[in-house]
C-alpha cells in the first residue's frame, strides 16, 4: 500500500470523511489517510498524531515527501492531545487499532476536554467492536452510518458517530451494529456465520472444563441465540 493507493480497508475510512473537513488523524503511523484525502481535494487540512517517534517520524517523512507540510501537520502526542482549539477539529479518525485502546483514547479525550460530541468521529477498530458501540452509547453519541468490509481475506467495521441530544440503542443493536443489523450485507452475514461457529465450540470447551464458568456460558449462549436469529 502506498499513499496514492489506500488499502480497501483505508479506503472505506477515507469514504466517510467529509468534504472539507479539518482532520484529525490520530494513530498515524504513515500518514496515508490525510496524504490522499488532500491529493484527492477532499480536506486541505490535516492533523497527523502519533505516540510512537519512529511512526511519527514516519509520517512526517511521508507528508515532507507529498509536499504537503502546508496542509498536514505531524504531531507526536498521545491521543487527542495532539489537536488545539486552535486546529478546529471537525474530524477525528481513529483507524486500524483495537476497540479497547480505541475507547481508551477517547475516554482520555472526553476528560481532557479534546472533543465535546460536536465532532465526526470515524472510528474503525480490529476487534471489540460493540465494547466501541457501547462507549458511543454511554457518552450520547448517534452512530450515522456503519460499514462492513473485506479486505484481504480480515472482515473490519467502520463505525461514524456525532454527539446528539438523545440516543438510544438495544444491547443487540450494540452487539451488531444498529445500521450493519438493518443493511444485514453478504459481509456481515459471513462475520456472524463464522462467528456462530466459533461461539458454539468455545461454549462446547468451556462445559467440558469444570471451571466456574456458568456467567461466561450464559453470555456466549445468548450471543448465539441472536447470532442465529440474525443470520437464519
Ligand atoms: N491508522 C493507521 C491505519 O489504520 O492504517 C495506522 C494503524 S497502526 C496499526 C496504529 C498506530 O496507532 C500505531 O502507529 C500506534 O503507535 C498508534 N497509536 C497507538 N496508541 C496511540 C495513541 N494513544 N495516540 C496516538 N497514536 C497511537
Amino acid at each position: 500500500m502506498n499513499e496514492g493507493q489506500l488499502s480497501d480497508r483505508l479506503a472505506c475510512v477515507a469514504a466517510q470523511v467529509p468534504v472539507g473537513a479539518r482532520l484529525a488523524d490520530i494513530g498515524s503511523d504513515h500518514a496515508y489517510l490525510p496524504v490522499y484525502l488532500v491529493k484527492s481535494g477532499r480536506i486541505d487540512f490535516a492533523i497527523s498524531g502519533e505516540v510512537r517517534k519512529g511512526p511519527f517520524e514516519s509520517a512526517q517523512r511521508q507528508i515532507r515527501k507529498s509536499g504537503l507540510e502546508d496542509k498536514i501537520y505531524p504531531r507526536l502526542a498521545d491521543g487527542l492531545a495532539a489537536i488545539t482549539a486552535k486546529d478546529a477539529i471537525d474530524t477525528v479518525v481513529i483507524a486500524g487499532m483495537g476497540g479497547q485502546l480505541i475507547v481508551s483514547i477517547l475516554e482520555k479525550a472526553l476528560e481532557n476536554q479534546q472533543i465535546n460530541g460536536s465532532e465526526c468521529l470515524i472510528l474503525q477498530p480490529n476487534l471489540d467492536e460493540d465494547q466501541v458501540r457501547h462507549f458511543l452509547y454511554d457518552h450520547s453519541y448517534q452512530i450515522t452510518q456503519e460499514e462492513i468490509i473485506c479486505d484481504k481475506h480480515k472482515i473490519y467495521e467502520v463505525i461514524v458517530a456525532k454527539g446528539a441530544e438523545f440516543v438510544c440503542y438495544g444491547d443487540k443493536e450494540l452487539f451488531f451494529g444498529p445500521c450493519l443489523l438493518s443493511k444485514k450485507s453478504d459481509v456481515f452475514l459471513k462475520k456472524w456465520q463464522h462467528q456462530a461457529k466459533q461461539k458454539q465450540k468455545v461454549i462446547q470447551q468451556l462445559k467440558a472444563s469444570n471451571g466456574a464458568v456458568e456467567e461466561k456460558i450464559a453470555t456466549l449462549e445468548q450471543e448465539l441465540k441472536w447470532i442465529e436469529e440474525v443470520i437464519s
